[in-house]
């Protein structure tokens, strides 16, 4: 399985990563000039109004200072002396005491100038008459101010002196006599007091006439500059006028940026930094001036630019949260993609884990059948082989039966026809001997076929207290025929010993022992049988032994031994059913048989029973007899 938990990566959205960074990039360029565009005009607003009421303020004091010397030159003008004088010019007394009065009076006033005018124009009597410029004797009939008196009206002008090189605001008023202009008088104001009170550290202030000439400014660099370039008639005409003097009139290098209300702009002077300006005007109808506020934009583009980065900061902090926020989110997801897709994987492995125990379990089930098939099958061939085994024991019975039987009845026969013979010729003690032989026989069948019934028995006669010494000398004694050249090791104990047992059975049991030490001494040079009887320690059991010296018993053959029909002994000389016969037996009689063989060779066999006490009844051979099958 190639499968793994990372087979979906964010690869895609890495991809297009750089896009969103355009994006945001050109958001937040989009976000910070809307913010400096909003802080600009915050900021314009709020200098406009402060600036328009500095404004209105400096025209209101202009306005102030020229109203105060607005009615003088009328006042004069009402002044006798002066009528008498135009009327009498030559009257250098009058003349005399004039200048002295219009000394005085320029003093007190705190005018620049006054002075007296005829129709001509030519000055005749000055507040300066001491000075080294008088204006006494000098004609300014060019001035506008006189040209304009002398038509009757109050004449108002700006201009430089052309005597005192001084700027100065002038007013005339016509000097009347009986309706007719005799001449003007006039004032002029200095200027310089205006401008010099005007000093302010954040806006500039300058006043224009109506062509735009600079005349009045906080930025003395500024003065006698143009607004505008002027046209070369009107430049011509100023200059004919001689209002500025000698001055160049150049225009100031404006650079008019913005149209911000009606009387207000934002303009850029190049010159030196090139400073930016927030201008505003006013105009004063009467003198046919205009008032202008320049208010410096320095600081504006610092608050800007506080506001921008100020703003950058936090649209940068909010990124930065986003960016943050997307993150997590990212990671949140990712490792809910991943828990997901383990699981995924977990249960597919599970999957196929059950499949494999599944597979496994089926494979087991069918090992499992196949076992029992196989077990059933080794049952089958176990039975059939005991079948077999059986039916062989049952043959290998039969033969030994039948041999056994067989030769004692082909003794009676031959006994019965020997008899018969002989009772022909009546030789009656020889037939009488053949009958006793005929009927030793007949007990030896029926002890054989009681043997055969012992063999099916499954209980134990009835149990008695049977002296050992009896019972093994009785046995003794039952074999004695056989016994012949053996040698019996028998001593009975000193002490009586008495068993818990059936007599005859116990009888039995030690004559087919005995019988069969006997047979397997047989052969041997020194053929020797040892009894001994023995009690245990607790004196519960009382154990006999049977040890002979013939040639022992194969290890490999001591647990065969005691099987139904097992013999070593050649056809007719045992049926095998001796020893199974006495096991049984004393199996039944809570004993115990055991085989091994002698150290010495030969065969020790072994018979414990339970001792029996005093109260037991006793049983004596005699009754054993009568009782015998
Ligand atoms: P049988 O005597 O008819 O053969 P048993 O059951 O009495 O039957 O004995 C079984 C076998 O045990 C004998 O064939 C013999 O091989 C062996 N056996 C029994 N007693 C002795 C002995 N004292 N020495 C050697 N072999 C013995």
């Amino acid at each position: 399985m190639t499968q793994t938990l990372f087979s979906e990566t964010g690869s895609n959205r890495w991809r297009q990563r750089p896009k969103m960074v355009l994006l945001l990039l050109f958001v937040m360029a989009f976000a910070l000039w809307q913010v400096g565009s909003w802080k600009r005009e915050a900021v314009l607003d709020e200098l406009e109004e402060s600036s328009r009421q500095e404004l209105r303020r400096y025209v209101l004091h202009l306005q102030g200072q020229l109203e105060k010397y607005e009615f003088l030159p009328g006042v004069l003008a009402s002044n006798k002396s002066l009528v008498h004088l135009l009327l009498n010019p030559d009257d250098s007394e009058s003349i005399e005491a004039l200048n002295l009065y219009l000394e005085t009076l320029n003093k007190l006033t705190g005018t620049l100038d006054t002075y007296l005018m005829d129709a001509e124009g030519l000055t005749i009597a000055a507040s300066n008459w001491a000075t080294e410029k008088p204006f006494v004797g000098r004609n300014f009939s060019y001035r506008p101010y006189f040209q304009e008196a002398m038509r009757g009206h109050l004449g108002r002008y700006f201009a430089l002196g052309t005597a005192s090189n001084k700027r100065g605001y002038y007013f005339a008023y016509p000097v009347r006599s009986e309706n007719r202009i005799l001449g003007a008088v006039v004032i002029k104001i200095n200027m310089t007091p205006i401008e010099e009170s005007w000093k302010d550290a954040q806006n500039e202030l300058l006043v224009t006439d109506p062509d735009g000439v600079v005349f009045i400014t906080t930025n003395k660099s500024w003065r006698f500059k143009t607004l505008s370039p002027l046209a070369p008639e009107v430049q011509t005409r100023i200059r004919k006028s001689r209002r500025y003097g000698d001055e160049m009139l150049e225009s100031l290098p404006i650079s008019k940026l913005e149209t911000r209300g009606q009387n207000a702009h934002v303009i850029r002077i190049n010159e030196g930094r090139g400073y930016y300006y927030l201008v505003q005007e006013e105009s004063m109808s009467h003198a046919g001036w205009r008032v202008q506020i320049l208010t410096r934009l320095d600081n504006v583009n610092s608050k800007i630019l506080n506001a921008v980065v100020f703003a950058g900061l936090f649209f940068l902090a909010v990124v930065l949260l986003l960016i943050f926020w997307i993150q997590r989110r990212n990671r949140l997801h990712e490792k809910a993609r991943f828990e997901q897709r383990a699981k995924e994987l977990l249960e597919i492995r599970v999957g196929e884990q059950t499949r494999d125990i599944t597979e496994a379990n089926v494979r087991l089930t069918q090992e499992i059948e196949q076992h029992r098939r196989t077990e059933s099958e080794l049952q089958r061939t176990q039975n059939e082989l005991i079948q077999s085994a059986k039916l062989a024991l049952i043959g290998q019975m039969s033969t030994g039966i039948s041999h056994e039987l067989n030769q004692p009845l082909a003794a009676i026969r031959s006994y019965a026809d020997n008899a018969l013979a002989l009772y022909r010729r009546d030789r009656r003690n020889e037939v009488e001997w053949n009958l006793v032989q005929i009927s030793e026989l007949t007990e030896r069948m029926a002890q054989i076929s009681s043997q055969l019934k012992l063999f099916a028995r499954k209980t134990a006669g009835k149990k008695s207290r049977v002296s050992v010494t009896a019972v093994i000398e009785e046995s003794l004694q039952l074999l004695s025929s056989r016994i012949l050249q053996t040698r019996i090791e028998w001593k009975p104990p000193e002490e009586p010993l008495y068993v818990l047992a059936n007599m005859v059975q116990l009888e039995q049991v030690l004559v087919n022992l005995i019988g069969n030490a006997l047979q397997a001494v047989d052969t041997s040079p020194d053929p020797a049988i040892v009894i001994e009887v023995s009690v245990s320690s607790d004196a519960k059991t009382v154990s006999m032994q049977i040890r002979d010296n013939g040639e022992g018993i194969p290890d490999n053959l001591l647990v065969r031994i005691f099987d139904p029909f097992f013999t070593t002994k050649e056809e007719g000389q045992g049926l095998g059913l001796g020893l199974s016969i006495s096991m049984r037996i004393v199996d039944a009689m809570d004993g115990k048989l055991t085989a091994q063989n002698n150290a010495s060779g030969g065969a020790l066999f072994t018979l414990a029973l339970p001792a029996a006490s005093s109260e037991d009844s006793m049983v004596f051979a005699d009754q054993v007899r009568t009782e015998a099958p």
